[in-house]
């Protein structure tokens, strides 16, 4: 298992924005401008700036900042056989917006590693602990039309075994934590109990690595940010799914905290998991100070002990510019330092 010696570890959730030599800036799945050998290397070189970024905001786990992703879900499914990605059907994701997604033909498999190598890129610019997302099998059915297996239940084992097979050779690559983006854990609570969490552990089975699962409220898009109006004061999602996340293998759970309606106390229901707590906003372009991200981490504080606390944002920063995602990823860490100093005051 690997260790970490700094205590409250700093890391993101997921994407940071791409330069604009390779992408369109400030658009959320917005396409390449590079094209063949060109966008190879530019990938690798916008890689190399988003981990300097990090590396330079003190940031403790860092990641690729999804440099070398399109979306966080079908960049992966792109590599897989059996989706026709010219037929495409119009369907609801996670019960909120239409998106016209591809349909599934036929039985689903992984020719080739998908992020391999550019974890292997990762692993040999940095010696800090490295963190690499790919997307849950729930997420992924939920972003998909389904004509062949007919089943979302029987299509979430395939990704899940799929899922297994890319991690374990990301963990041989050196990827320290794995963390697994599932949004869709917030809408299909029966699904969840049912065999959501059951798949999320067969995509882990084997690994020795850290394990995470990203649960959020999704970036700070109008689909996401009107839905989020229609919820009510208090969010209780979380709710449905941490009694079985509490008893499932998985050993961090990273949750949206800061700006949300999440009561912290929900946080109590995984006591015994590392939490990666968000306190960065993703939704807004003001930057946090130091002292409001200490603050959402003190309130977790009462719920998560302090060595499995892990300071985090609340999704991914690749829609906002990128001076803003440098100057939230800094108030990341000068936050995390000031509640780290007064933890030391109390165990000294
Ligand atoms: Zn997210």
């Amino acid at each position: 298992m690997t260790k970490f010696k700094t205590l409250l570890p700093t890391s993101t959730a997921g994407s940071l924005p791409k330069p604009s030599w390779l992408a369109e800036p400030e658009k959320l799945w917005s396409p390449w401008k590079l094209q063949d050998e060109a966008l190879n290397e530019g990938k690798q070189d916008a890689l190399r700036v988003a981990l300097q970024e990090q590396v330079h905001a003190n940031i403790d786990i860092v990641s690729d900042g999804e440099q070398t992703r399109q979306h966080f879900v079908t960049t992966f499914i792109e590599h897989l056989t059996g989706v026709d990605f010219e037929k495409r059907k119009t369907v609801k994701i996670r019960d909120r917006y239409d998106a016209s997604v591809p349909t599934v033909v036929g039985a689903v498999s992984r020719e080739k590693p998908v992020f391999v190598e550019s974890a292997k890129f990762l692993r040999q610019q940095t010696d800090r602990p490295i963190k690499w997302a790919l997307p849950g099998p729930m997420t992924m059915i939920d972003t998909l039309y389904d004509d062949h297996f007919k089943s979302r239940e029987k299509l979430a084992w395939e990704f899940a075994k799929i899922l297994n097979q890319e991690a374990k050779e990301l963990e041989a690559a050196g990827v320290d934590i794995i963390q697994f983006d599932e949004p869709a854990f917030n809408v299909f609570f029966d699904e969840v109990n049912d065999w959501g969490i059951a798949c999320l552990e067969r995509a882990i089975e084997g690994l020795k690595c850290e394990t995470a699962v990203h649960i959020c409220y999704g970036y700070g898009i109008k689909a996401n940010t009107d839905w989020k109006k229609t919820l009510g004061s208090e969010w209780r999602q979380y709710e449905q799914a941490f009694p079985k996340l509490q008893q499932s293998n998985l050993d961090i759970i990273s949750l949206e905290c800061h700006n949300s309606h999440v009561p912290m106390d929900l946080i109590e229901l995984i006591r015994g998991k590392k939490v990666m707590v968000g306190a960065i906003d993703v939704a807004s372009n003001l930057i946090e100070t130091p002292e409001q991200v200490a603050n959402t981490l003190r309130k977790a504080l009462k719920f998560v002990d302090a060595d499995k606390l892990y300071p985090s944002t609340n999704c991914g920063m690749a829609p906002l510019s990128r001076e803003i995602a440098r100057g939230k990823l800094k108030a990341l860490s000068a936050g995390a330092a000031i509640v780290r100093n007064e933890l030391k005051l109390t165990l000294a």
